[in-house]
């Protein structure tokens, strides 16, 4: 679908000339994310500089039914930020952080704000987001809490959605609506979670579906006095997954993450032997620190788990988020993901490891426990686009369509019993269906475009 002639010059006349983006090579480089998805364009990248501006945007496109889809960096794949037409938003210019409230231990800021800056802000007053990801330097605290939210640390603190306390969202009629008492300067933090009836998780994980996130509040913690890593290596998953649950049920680590050997033989080039890896981080006071460890130690030897040397530790924790830097150069990755409860991981992690296996894709498993009590993994995947794209989606439809049937599996084929709430919001809010058509299935109830046309069978 080609835009109307005079959508440009409406659009020009909301963002300024520079802001509206046609060329080709623009299109073409905002066509594709990370995934195996082929590419697709949008008619404009429109760059806003502040809400009044999206809230034009979204307005114009409404009245006229031009899709809208909000965009960052791209790093999440399964084509949930790909346009399909329209207008392609890209919220890079909105990137301020707006205020930093000590007393409250909150920040707010701009959606196109990148999280790690967020990171680096907080960290100067000695304070620090709950979770702490593994992407790169790309990823907008809005698009995060849009999308995954998620990182180390969360088995401790839960998901980063959990500790945003205010939203701006603009709707696609181009309200611009409110959600949460972190929205209002010197807010109460009695009302810290928004008081009764806030409206924050309808945008949270619905990935621009449902409105554009345009500025965000997050709840912080002290920064962590004392940090401790330690690594153990298991040869069973058996073993290795119990000694995951058991350090979770004992309360005794600030982060448990998971890894297996690909991970260091294949992409780290550190030898390791054991199959199976638990790197485990406690953080907080020392003496508490300490004595967490040592439990963590108690449980992983007595499962046959062996002690590994501390640069493990430090390749894992320390450089996290450096990964996709360190293994860029095996090519182009994509990633499958596996969230899942514990009794259906083991089945998960066969599942996707023996897929790719039989089509010779190179991948390394890692992940983390998540509170209460479940497993978030994926293998990171390389592949040559030009020779094993079609592998790679023969691959990825193999794994979505066996993993759908796994119970509690996060793209399980079964649909939420909110689902019609859902759809009936969705045709309320968005009555044109402007809002990212298509990455939420919401008749269907299957999310992302990657994955609705599966036909899944058992
Ligand atoms: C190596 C690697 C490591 C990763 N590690 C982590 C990790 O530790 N934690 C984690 O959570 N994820 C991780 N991811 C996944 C991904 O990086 C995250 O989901 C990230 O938050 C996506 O951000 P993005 O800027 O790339 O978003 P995009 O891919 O550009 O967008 C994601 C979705 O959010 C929507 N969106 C973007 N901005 C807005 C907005 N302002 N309002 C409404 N909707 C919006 C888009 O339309 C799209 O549907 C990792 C990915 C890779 C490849």
């Amino acid at each position: 679908m080609a835009f109307a002639p005079d959508v440009k010059s409406e659009l020009e006349k909301i963002v300024g000339v520079g802001n509206v983006r046609d060329e080709d090579y623009v299109l073409t480089a905002y066509a594709t994310d990370i995934s195996e998805i082929p590419p697709s364009k949008a008619d404009a990248v429109v760059l806003p500089e502040s809400k009044e501006e999206v809230s034009a945007i979204l307005k114009m496109a409404n009245e006229r039914k031009i899709p809208v889809t909000p965009r960052a960096s791209n790093t999440l794949g399964f084509g949930v930020g790909l346009a399909q037409g329209g207008i392609l938003l890209d919220l890079g210019k909105m990137n301020e952080i707006l205020r930093i409230e000590e007393d409250l231990m909150t920040v707010t800021a701009q959606a196109g704000c990148g999280a790690y800056k967020l990171f680096q802000a907080v960290n100067k007053r000695g304070l620090d987001i709950p979770v702490r990801p593994w992407f790169g330097s790309g990823p907008s605290i809005g698009s995060w809490i849009a999308a995954t939210g998620t990182g180390a640390r969360v088995h401790r603190y839960g998901h980063c959605q959990e500790w945003v306390c205010g939203l701006e969202v603009v709707l696609a009629t181009g309200e611009i609506i409110q959600t949460g008492a972190g929205q209002y300067e010197n807010h109460s933090s009695y009302l810290h979670r928004g008081g009764s009836g806030n409206l924050m998780n309808l945008f949270q994980m619905t990935f621009g579906t449902l409105g554009v996130i345009t500025e965000v509040t997050v709840g912080l913690i002290p920064l962590p006095e004392t940090t401790i890593s330690v690594c153990y290596g298991f040869n069973d998953m058996e073993s290795f997954i119990k000694a995951a649950y058991d350090i979770q049920r004992a309360d005794a680590a600030t982060d448990i993450e998971h890894e297996d050997g690909d991970l260091y033989n294949h992409f780290l080039e550190m030898s390791e032997p054991h199959p199976f890896i638990l790197c485990i981080t406690n953080q907080g006071h020392e003496k508490e620190a300490k004595a967490r460890t040592e439990i963590v130690s108690q449980i992983c030897e007595g499962l046959g788990g062996h002690a590994l040397p501390d640069k493990f530790a430090k390749a894992t924790w320390d450089n996290a988020a450096t990964f996709d830097y360190r293994t860029a150069r095996f090519g182009r990755y994509t990633l499958a993901a596996a969230s899942c409860s514990y009794r259906s991981y083991e089945r998960a992690y066969r599942i996707i490891k023996d897929t790719f296996a039989k089509y010779n894709i190179r991948n390394a498993w890692s992940g983390w426990s998540c509170w209460p009590a479940w497993v978030e993994g994926w293998a990171v995947a390389y592949y040559n686009p030009e020779t094993q794209l079609e592998d790679m989606q023969k691959a990825k439809f193999e794994i979505t369509r066996q993993c759908a049937y796994l119970p509690d599996y996060f793209f399980n084929s079964v649909r939420a019993p909110y689902e019609d709430l859902l759809v009936r919001i969705k045709n309320m809010i968005d009555p044109n269906n402007i809002m990212n058509p298509g990455t939420w299935d919401f008749v269907t109830g299957a999310p992302f475009k990657a994955i609705r046309n599966i036909p899944l069978e058992q």
